[in-house]
């Protein structure tokens, strides 16, 4: 799968470092609650078990079963629970968990043991559900939870050989049975896993498009919209100026009918790329406000940043030499609007937009080609943004 122009590998189940750790934050976030529930549901387990216990579990294996209960699974798996609560435990969860989850594994298997030592040789299945609920109920990731149960595994066969002396075929039955148990839940959880990630990538795909235009790979009108607002509000707050640039390509009506809507195409996305150079700040953002009219929001700009913005922008497109024969250049050129102002009362980002379309339109009407600046009052504007109207409809408030 492809993503950002990258080639995502989904067969590891691992997206590089920085997408990982957004799945890893963004996957806690969505299972927190899902998983809450699971620990319920396992810790409402382990208070059932008790009661078999008393029938199952050999006299002398009872008191330690019981303890191992009450003084680590219960208080682990409320630890685990706890965690689900606090709002930034994505950090702590996937690392905590699996020292637990390995705890109570062991737990399980020693207890497992201990009664088979003691003629109880029903417990030794136990360790499968244990496993289970490490693949499944604990929101683990598939890498972690095979190596917990890997290492448990490795553990169960060590310590029924060793500590609790296990013959030969009892010990192939219990571990094939364990292996068997591990090898089915790494087919389940892999699949699991594959899908969730599928997903999530698709979503932040699909989240990207939809703020993205899909010509020029610039963030599109929405997003414009989204920022500007947002941008807006900052500058209330922090009393700094933004300032609006409007840039719309001159007579690309006849360039498209000159060179065809392709070669237009291919003019859009090269202006793209140069409105895209200009911005290298945070929060300013270049835009394609719709067809062949772009946007470039800047913060903390006054006039004179705005306006030598504008400049290396027409700079680089002339760079370019777009030929553009029926134009009074011969190169595809530009006109831009630009409107700056620090956002006060009475004054809103529309108003700006308003302002800097009156500045584009103003450009346009002294002959293309170049910029032009309109900042302070503009609460009686007439016009709206970007409004078609016939070039001299307008009265700009004051002029560069
Ligand atoms: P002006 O100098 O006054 O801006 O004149 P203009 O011809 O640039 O303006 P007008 O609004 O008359 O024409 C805009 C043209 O932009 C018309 C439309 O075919 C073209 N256009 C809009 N979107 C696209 C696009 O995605 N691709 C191409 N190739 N052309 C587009
Ligand atoms: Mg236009
Ligand atoms: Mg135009």
């Amino acid at each position: 799968m492809w993503f950002r122009g990258r080639r995502v590998k989904q067969t590891t189940l691992k997206f590089d470092p920085a997408l990982e750790s957004a799945y890893a934050v963004e996957r806690f976030t969505e299972s927190r609650q899902f998983v809450r529930g699971n620990l319920l549901v396992l810790m409402a387990i382990m208070v059932a078990v008790f009661a078999t216990d008393r029938i199952v579990m050999p006299e002398v294996a009872a008191l330690p079963a019981l303890a191992a209960r009450l003084a680590y699974m219960l208080p682990a798996l409320a630890l685990a629970f706890g965690m689900t609560l606090v709002p930034r435990a994505e950090y702590w969860y996937p690392r905590v968990t699996p020292v637990i989850a390995f705890g109570m594994l062991c737990a399980v298997l020693i207890l497992g043991l201990w009664a088979w030592q003691h003629g109880e040789g029903r417990l030794i299945v136990r360790p499968i559900f244990a496993a289970i609920a490490i693949y499944f109920m604990l929101g683990l990731n598939f890498r972690t939870a095979v190596v917990v149960n890997a290492i448990g595994v490795v553990c169960f066969l060590l310590l029924a050989s060793t500590w609790a002396g296990m013959p030969g075929d009892e010990l192939l039955f219990s571990l094939s049975t364990l292996l068997l148990t591990n090898v089915l839940c790494i087919a389940g959880a892999y699949k699991l896993e594959h899908a969730q990630r599928a997903v999530w990538l698709k979503a932040r795909l699909l989240a990207g498009y939809a703020l993205q235009d899909g010509l020029t790979g610039l963030a599109n009108r929405r997003r414009f919209d989204e920022h500007f607002e947002r941008i807006w509000k900052q500058g209330q707050r922090d009393r700094k100026p933004v300032s609006l640039l409007l840039v719309d390509i001159d007579r690309f009506k006849d360039y498209n009918d000159r060179y065809g809507h392709q070669a237009g195409d291919e003019a859009l996305k090269a202006l793209a790329r140069v409105l895209a150079a200009s911005v290298r700040r945070p929060f300013d953002i270049a835009t394609r406000y719709g067809g062949e009219e772009f946007t470039v929001l800047l913060y903390d700009a006054g006039m004179g940043a705005a306006a030598e913005t504008a400049e290396s922008i027409m700079l680089g497109l002339r760079e370019m030499a777009i030929p553009h024969a029926d134009s009074a250049t011969g190169r595809l050129s530009v006109s831009i609007g630009i409107a700056s102002a620090i956002p006060e009362a009475g004054r809103s980002a529309a108003g700006l937009l308003q302002l800097a379309d009156q500045a584009l339109y103003a450009a346009k009407d002294a002959g293309r080609n170049r910029l032009h600046v309109l900042e302070a009052e503009y609460e009686h504007l007439r016009t709206g943004s970007f409004e078609r109207r016939p070039i001299g409809d307008f009265s700009p408030v004051s002029g560069k």
